[in-house]
């Protein structure tokens, strides 16, 4: 190339070493969505721009200044989803999810797009690991999706503190924003600019500045208001209870609200110990007016979101290992050059019986050959030679040990798997 061209700026190549442990998270939370019931579900990845104006809040970040917008050939305003829910609520109006068996539990997992200022765990896009409940009032699911995100990254060792918090609904909530607008409207001009926009617009958002004095200003001005309505008390006295049945620690943060418009009820956060903005590895709440919004049924909805760029960061912060198993399981060597033909059909073999195996393709001599299989990670290496193959016999060396031993040719696909079970059982004892 003549000059050279960067990838966008906010953006990452994950490359081969390093997405294995991507793999490892986003199979780990297939298995334990599907443990939980939940059925994969996926979207497009833009969407007319009304339904982020709608479905996450015209006040919000979001979408005062953070997503990707066009007009596509047509001159339709399309927009890079910058998350998750709106465009599943309006799948589930769209294609009457709502008229099948409820609740309807889905996970989603891909990339999201924000215009966000770049740095460590914040990218402009990202990808999040999510689920959506629809159809289910109990505050019991409240307290189950919120238990499984917190056994989600017990699984990978990760040490996280759980906030909580009831943001009412649209009967006790106005209480919160008179509250709040009647406290700081005399101290206006002690707020970032943001804020003072917010405070007419929707004063709860100063609870979620970025600018901590914002966010204390907006916290003195709540204390000690009890506003939630009976209805809205009585359900996050449950949800409370529920985790404590399920020994979830939490804290409960009365100043916690989420980013979106949409929320009602409750509303969570996970957060990595320490300081810093990107502290929240993920986060979700109720969302009982969303469907309704989309033109579906009354519907309530319960969901959470959470960046697998974080999740990897704090897992990396916190020393937790990644049991990533190399890329291979064999590698063969082959003596002599014409006993390439044969080296080829062994590794057919040895793939057809589920290993990941390998081999030279450049002609390089055996002792290079034995150096591209240490670079490899391969644990096993096959040699082949032809006095041994004569006898029917092949070498198998052990990479971890340095042992060589010689093995039947016929039993060689039997032995190398038992040795690779052995092996990553060693490996994969990994705590969590
Ligand atoms: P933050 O306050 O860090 O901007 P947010 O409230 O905007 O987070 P949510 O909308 O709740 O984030 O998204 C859920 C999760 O997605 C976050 O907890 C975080 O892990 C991840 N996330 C959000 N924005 C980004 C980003 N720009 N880059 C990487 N991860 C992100
Ligand atoms: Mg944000």
């Amino acid at each position: 190339m003549p000059s050279s061209i960067n990838r966008p700026r906010g953006t990452i190549d994950v490359l081969p070493g390093e997405v294995e442990k991507w793999q490892y998270v986003e199979e780990s939370f297939r298995r334990i969505c599907r443990e939980y019931g939940y059925a994969e579900i996926r979207t497009p990845v833009f969407e007319y721009t009304e339904l982020f104006d709608r479905g996450v809040g015209e006040t919000t970040d979001i979408i005062e200044k953070e997503m990707y917008t066009f007009l596509d050939r047509s001159e339709r305003s399309l927009s890079l989803r910058p998350e998750g829910t709106a465009p599943i609520a309006r799948a589930y109006v769209e294609d009457k999810l709502f008229s099948g068996p409820q609740p309807v539990k889905v996970y989603y997992q891909g990339p999201m797009f924000r215009y966000d200022r770049p740095q460590a765990g914040r990218y402009r896009q990202f990808h999040q690991l999510g689920i959506e409940v629809f159809g289910a009032f109990s505050p019991a699911i409240d307290a189950e999706v919120i238990a499984m995100s917190m056994d989600f990254c017990r699984r990978f060792g990760l040490k996280l503190d759980l906030h909580i918090n009831s943001v009412g609904c649209g009967v006790c909530r106005p209480v919160m924003r008179e509250k709040l607008y009647a406290g700081l409207r005399t101290r206006l001009e002690d707020l970032c600019e943001d804020c003072r926009l917010r405070l007419e617009r929707n004063p709860l958002r100063i609870l979620d500045c970025k600018e901590k004095r914002c966010r204390g200003m907006a916290e003195e001005a709540a204390a000690g208001l009890n506003f939630l309505c009976p209805e809205c008390g009585d359900h996050f006295e449950k949800v409370r209870n529920y985790l404590d049945v399920l020994d979830v620690k939490y804290i409960v943060d009365h100043c916690l609200v989420r980013g979106l418009d949409y929320y009602t009820r409750t509303a969570f956060e996970i957060m990595a110990p320490g300081i810093g903005a990107q502290r929240s590895v993920g986060g979700g709440g109720r969302y009982d007016g969303l469907v309704e919004m989309f033109g579906g049924p009354p519907t309530p909805g319960i969901g959470y979101a959470m960046g697998l760029e974080r999740l990897l960061l704090v897992m990396q912060e916190q020393g937790l290992p990644v049991p990533c198993s190399g890329r291979l399981d064999v590698y063969i060597v082959t003596a002599e050059a014409e006993l390439e033909g044969k080296a080829l059909r062994l590794l057919q073999e040895l793939r057809g019986n589920g290993m990941h195996a390998d081999k030279d393709y450049a002609g390089r001599s055996m002792k290079a050959q034995l150096k591209q299989a240490g670079k490899s990670g391969a644990p096993f290496v096959v040699i082949l030679g032809s006095d041994e193959l004569r006898r029917g016999k092949v070498a198998l060396k052990d990479m971890l040990s340095g042992s060589q031993t010689e093995v039947p040719l016929a039993d060689l696909v039997a032995t190398v798997t038992g040795e690779i079970d052995t092996h990553f059982t060693k490996v994969r004892r990994f705590k969590g």
